[in-house]
């Protein structure tokens, strides 16, 4: 399962690296105009002291957007730290000089800046600007209701304080639940992907078995032996065939029924399956009671005494006091690239042919090598 802690921490990153650029330069522009202000606002004898503070504030907001800009994906989450922690330290120092300075409290509004810079900074510049005009109509607008003329610079500061922590604090709200949210919908993304990649390795392992032995069917036999004739011809080695039919077999359907005849079927194909070298060997299900086997690398005189053992071990089975009887063709090939394939079936096929004309429960192995 995927842990939402840390999708939603890597979500909150990249929120971060696209909005902390607009919301320095917002800063950036908000300081620059305080800066141009403070000579005609700020009563002497202060007001080029605080007009310095401010161009300097807004230097280094610039600064910050700058890098931000520049580093773009390359932020790292601890520089992406550094820069809001200087930001806000930033606004802050900002606020207690205003304070200090002038001791007029109309100038302290700054501290909005603590409270946006902490929240919003994962939002648009929009919203931020929409925070500000909202702060200041609605104070305009408590002055001249409640006619609070008499000490408007601290009402202002009070109201300042609540709303921005109120609006900052709805701010952080919505942006983890618009975080959350994406998370989630991540984490159902990736869900579906997982259950979907698991069903699409179960479909194509499913294609290529036989449903009712378990074994691979023809359609991996196929490509089995394309792959393997090709390695072969490469490394100048051999290959075997093996063509098992069961013999009778429609006496087993005819006298006990298609279910037991489907028995049977499972238990040949277990009891072949233990027959070969599982690591270089293929026994597929060829079609109806017929069987194959794929031997690479092993001598005409080895498949036929891997044939002859596989008949033995199938006769040993007994199924409702039946016996259980195969027979088998097998060919051996030293392919090169003018080989052909088809004759290493045809081989086999013939020998299979002979086994079962010789009176059946029997291995027969191709007289030569045609294949070349
Ligand atoms: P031979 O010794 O000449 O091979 O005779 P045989 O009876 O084995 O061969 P034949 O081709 O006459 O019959 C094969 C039978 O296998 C016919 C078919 O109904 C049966 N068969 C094929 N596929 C299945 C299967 O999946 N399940 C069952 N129960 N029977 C099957
Ligand atoms: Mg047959
Ligand atoms: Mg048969």
């Amino acid at each position: 399962m995927h842990n939402f802690n840390e999708l939603f921490f890597r979500e909150h990153q990249k929120q971060m690296r696209k909005t902390l650029p607009s919301f320095s330069k917002a800063l950036f522009c908000f300081y620059a105009i305080l800066a141009c202000a403070h000579p005609f606002f700020v009563p002497p004898p202060h007001q080029w002291s605080m007009s310095l503070i401010s161009g300097i504030s807004a230097i280094i907001f610039m600064l910050c957007s700058v890098y931000v800009r520049h580093k773009d994906q390359q932020l790292s989450e601890k520089n992406i730290v550094v820069v809001i922690c200087t930001m806000a330290i930033l606004a802050i120092a900002n606020t207690f000089l205003h304070l200090v300075l002038t001791t007029d409290l109309l100038q302290s509004t700054n501290v909005l800046f603590i409270c946006v810079a902490l929240s919003a900074v994962g939002f648009s510049i929009r919203a931020f600007l929409i925070f500000l005009i909202f702060i200041n109509c609605s104070w305009l607008a408590i002055v001249w209701f409640f006619n609070l003329t008499s000490d408007p610079a601290f009402t202002h500061f009070v109201f300042t304080m609540i709303i921005g922590s109120f609006i900052s604090a709805l701010l952080a709200r919505t942006r983890y639940k618009l975080l959350q949210f994406s998370v989630m919908e991540i984490m159902r993304r990736k869900d579906v992907e997982t259950k979907l990649q698991v069903a699409n390795n179960l479909l194509s392992k499913n294609a290529n078995l036989d449903p009712l032995t378990g074994l691979p069917n023809r359609r991996f036999y196929d490509s089995f032996l394309k792959g393997k004739w090709q390695e072969v011809i490469e490394s100048k080695a051999s290959i075997s065939l093996i063509i098992i039919d069961i013999d009778h077999f429609k006496t087993f359907n005819d006298d006990y029924g298609h279910q037991v005849g489907d028995e049977v079927l499972v238990v040949v194909g277990k009891t072949l399956a233990q027959c070969i070298r599982a690591s270089t060997d293929l026994i597929a299900r060829y079609g109806g009671e017929e069987f194959v086997a794929i031997v690479p690398n092993m001598s005409e005189h080895k498949t036929l005494q891997l044939a002859e053992r596989m008949r033995q071990q199938i006769s040993a089975l007994e199924f409702k006091s039946k016996q259980i009887t195969i027979s088998l063709g097998s060919a051996t090939v030293h392919p090169d690239q003018t080989s052909d394939l088809a004759s290493l079936f045809k081989q086999a096929d013939q020998a299979l042919y002979d086994a079962k004309a010789q009176g059946r429960n029997r291995a027969c192995h191709a007289k030569s090598d045609l294949g070349k």
